[in-house]
């Protein structure tokens, strides 16, 4: 139980790859936290003080989920790496739509204090993406929209419901706008992972002087933003008052072949690489602008893609090594006494 004086937050998600690192965070600051999802954490236990394994797309669920909690991070939802967006589109969105439509009623219904809820910058319109030297997106250019299909969609339409939530019941909402969130301790194969794992798990599982298969011709460009500094920018989005959607990455523009070259460096391998351009590769440039973020929050992240990485890589060789999966040679910085390092 809480004691009395202790903030009580809410992640939803928690048994995910974001959600376990804003639990592991939030117990970091002294809050009490009760995390909730369908699973718990697939690679270590959850340090939150109450674990409930429920379906959100229950509304009674969320009404369980969100009693007697002050602050709400919602980060539940259906979601995976490009592939697995763009095959799943019906139920993908039905499942989200159900989550968020649910979820904002229980906290309203509920009385919570604070509701952050996590978008993406797959709301961003594709017209303004179609080149991979990109202008960074700023906030006011969700709307004409044209986002991505389905994920896009739903993310788009529920940070509208959130604002509505604000306006005609006072519910005190924030909405984060993730780009690309990378780190260890999260999906590396399966279909869910994104870029970066997707990466790291060929690299270290290919021989060196073989060949990796890239998905596109690799000249696609993204930014990419480290999960340390992700939820670090969560807890300060929320404890802000800032009530408009925010961006919330990183502004360093790379191509996927040019991240594909840093990984092999980190990894300390040469590898060939072979482009397969039937396989999707979303819009062709996507870059945030930081802009309004340094002067809402007077803050952006730190963490840069090369010391990110050397985090990532080393974890995810290190769990396909179990395996006996993962080529040498060994990463540099691997811990052998835990296998993982989490902290940049
Ligand atoms: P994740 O898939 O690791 O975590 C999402 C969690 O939600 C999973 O553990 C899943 O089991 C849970 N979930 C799904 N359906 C549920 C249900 N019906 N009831 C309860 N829990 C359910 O993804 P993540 O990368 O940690 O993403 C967290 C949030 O951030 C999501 O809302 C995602 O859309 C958003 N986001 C992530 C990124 C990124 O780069 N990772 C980018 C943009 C937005």
């Amino acid at each position: 139980m809480a004691k009395k004086t202790e903030k009580r937050a809410l992640v939803t998600g928690a048994g995910g790859f974001i959600g376990h690192h804003l639990v592991k965070h939030l117990k970091d600051g002294g809050l009490w936290v009760r995390g909730v999802d369908v699973k718990k954490p697939e690679f270590e236990p959850s340090p939150a003080d109450e674990f409930l394994v429920t379906d959100l797309r229950e509304l009674s669920n969320c009404r369980r989920a969100v009693n007697g909690v002050e602050d709400v991070y919602q980060l539940a939802a259906d979601m995976g790496g490009i592939g697995y967006i763009t095959s799943n589109f019906a139920s993908l969105t039905r499942n989200n739509v159900l989550i968020n439509v649910n979820m904002l009623e229980a906290a309203h219904a509920e009385g919570v204090g604070r509701y952050l809820f996590t978008s993406s910058a797959c709301i961003y319109p594709s017209y303004l993406q179609m080149d991979e030297d990109v202008a960074p997106l700023k906030e006011k250019d969700a709307i004409p929209a044209d986002p991505e299909r389905g994920y896009g969609w739903e993310k788009l339409f529920t940070e509208q419901l959130v604002q509505y939530y604000r306006d005609d019941y006072g519910l005190d909402t924030r909405i984060g706008r993730f780009h690309n969130i990378y780190g260890p301790l999260g999906a590396y194969e399966g279909g869910r992972e994104k870029a970066p794992a997707a990466i790291c798990r060929k690299v270290a599982e290919t021989k060196v002087g073989a060949t990796i298969e890239i998905w596109g011709d690799g000249e696609q460009t993204r930014s990419f933003c480290y999960v340390d500094d992700c939820v670090e920018g969560l807890t300060r989005l929320m404890d802000s008052g800032f009530t408009e959607p925010l961006n919330l990455g990183t502004d360093q523009l790379v191509s996927v072949n040019q991240l594909v070259d840093l990984v092999c460096e980190i990894a300390g391998k040469r590898l060939k690489k072979a482009h397969d351009p039937s396989k999707p590769q979303g819009v062709r440039g996507r870059n945030s602008d930081n802009g309004l973020l340094r002067k809402v929050l007077d803050w952006e992240p730190k963490v840069s893609l090369k010391q990110g990485l050397n985090v990532t890589y080393p974890w995810i060789w290190s769990q396909l090594s179990q395996r006996g999966r993962a080529q040498p040679p060994a990463p540099r910085g691997l811990r052998r006494e835990s296998g993982v390092r989490v902290r940049a």
